[in-house]
């Protein structure tokens, strides 16, 4: 009685499945209406070639025993280096004519990738395409394999079978022809916008470097460049542009572009961010890391050694993005200026990367936007960088001035110095003898300084010098040159000034010196000073019109201090006293 029952229960179910079967294939076909797209993963079956490659007709023997695993994500990804892989779909057209669909399924570097159409009545078509062989159909760059299928009315089946050592992602959209178009155009338009805007930054920044010899605008040119061309390489633009039907560079120059695109992204970060002057250590092992990378990488191309050449290629890019984050990170740390920029940058860098490789590698879920993200990424990366450069380039600009401005006064008095004097005072002389005008130049010590210094003490005669500055500021006109020569000896140079305005500059100053210095608690302090003017005549230097004023200076000391003794054009036609006489 009970083998009855099983026996009639077994033959219910048969039945049932036999009936059921066609129906639950038919509930599972997919169908899209003109205009519209549909992603096919989630209503796919997979399995995975284990020894020997499979026929057709045993794949599809496997498909229908139920031998095979209901996919659960919209686009299929099985990482690196892994087993081909059979996909099934049902495909339904409930019309009563043919009607084209267009299937879009796969990454461009994917090498081998076959697809079969059973017809309703049992017709079969084999479209061959991948990147591993010109004789195969080549990618739509960016977007991927594009198979066109004219569907008879009824249930198809769609089977594709994927051989690669790249990462296996299979994204499967099946759309009619203008969704295709509108597909095709959004990816022009996005990818006409991507290259320009790339390549404008890249043009900038060579400009730049060009311009003003900053190493930081060459290095971060190179990274844009190795950016742009491991984007060529993977979304197959340079294999439909640049090396059509060469398959064994198409085989390799993604990894080479990946693993350069590390490089040149480190070695732009070492320099922007002084690695060699805060971190030897860090920078070094940097060097040696992307030198042992290129080195494997090369060693596992000259062997033919595809799949370890992805793995090593895939592990430098994730380590670099992670590398870059971790510098930032430390720029930060240390305050280093634009470090915040570089941070920033490299974590929507990083965030990208990681995102589109494990998405790659099948570890988060398939979405368009998530396949693309590192290209998201790195644009916001490359855009942050740019920013990140010209502020540092502003920063250096600053300091730079800062430093001259420095190195053009002196600190005591914030009067010019000697060095400063030297290249201002030729300008002013050139001047005045192309314009055929008048300039004085006046030349003064202050007398017995020592003791002020002994008597009152350092501080008190660093107030002095302070004060004489200021006093002689007071005296001056927009134009006017005022110079420490030395110790306690200071330099006017007058333009537009013959020796008896000068006298008269002089004379007041005088004055001042005499009642207007004050030591901070001992009240006033005179201070007399020995003069020396000269007025411009034939002199063809500074240096011999300083000299001239330094004679008559050591003239006005020798006859006893305080001073003034003048040489020049118009001191004797007014009644001063010339060449060496001096005016007490
Ligand atoms: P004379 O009338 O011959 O010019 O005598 P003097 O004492 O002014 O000249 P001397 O060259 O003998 O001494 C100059 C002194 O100025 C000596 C030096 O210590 C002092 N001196 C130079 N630079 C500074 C400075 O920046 N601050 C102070 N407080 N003293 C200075
Ligand atoms: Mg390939
Ligand atoms: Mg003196």
């Amino acid at each position: 009685m009970a083998t009855v029952k099983s026996a009639f229960r077994l033959f219910t179910m048969v039945l049932v499945s036999l009936v059921v079967w066609p129906v639950a294939a038919s509930a599972a076909g997919v169908w899209v209406t003109d205009d519209g797209q549909q992603h096919l993963g989630a209503r796919a079956l997979y399995l995975l070639e284990q020894d020997a490659p499979l026929t057709l007709e045993q794949a599809r023997q496997r498909f229908a025993n139920g031998q095979a695993v209901a996919a659960s994500h919209d686009a299929l990804s099985f990482g690196i280096g892994n087993k081909p892989v059979w996909v099934r779909v049902l495909v339904e057209n409930p019309g009563d004519g043919d009607a084209r669909r267009l299937l879009l399924a796969g990454a461009p570097w994917l090498d081998l990738v076959d697809a079969w159409f059973v017809d309703p009545d049992g017709a079969i078509t084999q479209v061959r395409a991948g990147d591993s062989s010109a004789r195969l159909q080549a990618a739509v760059p960016a977007l991927g394999y594009l198979f066109e299928h004219d569907w008879q009315p009824g249930i198809s089946e769609l089977l594709l079978r994927v051989e690669t050592d790249d990462p296996l992602v299979l994204p499967m959209t099946l759309m009619g022809p203008s969704a295709w178009d509108s597909t095709l155009q959004a990816g022009h338009y996005a990818y006409g916008f991507v290259y320009g805007f790339l390549l404008a930054l890249l043009a900038y920044n060579l400009m730049l470097f060009i311009g003003l010899r900053q190493r930081s605008h060459l290095n971060y040119s190179v990274y844009l460049a190795s950016f742009i061309a491991m984007n060529l390489a993977y979304t197959g633009h340079g294999y439909a542009w640049l090396w059509p039907g060469a398959v064994d560079v198409q085989r390799y120059i993604i990894f080479v572009f990946m693993a350069l695109f590390a490089c040149a992204g480190l070695r732009f970060a070492s320099g922007f961010l002084a690695l060699r002057d805060y971190s030897p250590r860090m920078a070094k092992a940097i060097g040696l890391g992307c030198a042992a990378f290129m080195a494997a990488l090369v060693a596992t191309i000259a062997m033919g050694l595809h799949r370890e050449a992805a793995y090593v290629a895939f592990t430098m890019a994730l380590l670099f993005s992670l590398v870059m984050v971790e510098l930032g990170w430390a720029a930060v740390a240390r305050r280093y200026p634009a470090g915040r920029y570089f941070l920033a940058a490299a974590c929507f860098g990083m965030a990208g990367t990681l995102i589109t490789t494990l998405t790659v590698w099948g570890w988060v879920p398939y979405s368009r936007l998530a396949y693309r993200a590192v290209e998201f990424g790195l644009l916001v990366e490359a855009t942050l960088l740019a920013l990140a450069v010209a502020y540092l380039v502003r920063r250096h600009e600053m300091a730079r001035r800062q430093a001259e401005h420095r190195a053009s006064i002196d600190p005591l008095t914030g009067l010019c110095n000697r060095r400063a004097l030297a290249s201002r005072g030729e300008a002013l002389l050139a001047m005045a003898r192309r314009n055929g005008q008048p300039l004085s130049l006046v030349l003064f010590d202050l007398d017995h300084f020592k003791l002020i210094n002994d008597r009152h003490g350092h501080a008190a005669g660093d107030q002095v010098l302070r004060d004489t500055a200021r006093l002689m500021e007071e005296q001056c006109r927009a134009g006017d040159l005022t110079a420490r020569w030395g110790g306690e000896e200071f330099l006017f140079l007058l333009p537009d000034t013959d020796v008896v305005r000068a006298q008269v500059l002089v004379t007041r100053l005088r004055e001042y010196l005499q009642d207007r210095i004050q030591l901070a608690g001992q009240g006033a302090l005179p201070v007399s000073a020995s003069f020396g003017i000269a007025g411009l005549d034939d002199e063809q230097t500074l240096e011999q019109l300083v000299n001239k004023a330094d004679r008559m200076l050591y003239e006005a000391k020798r006859q006893g201090r305080d001073r003034v003794c003048v040489i020049g054009p118009a001191a004797e036609q007014n009644g001063l006293p010339v060449d060496g006489t001096s005016l007490p």
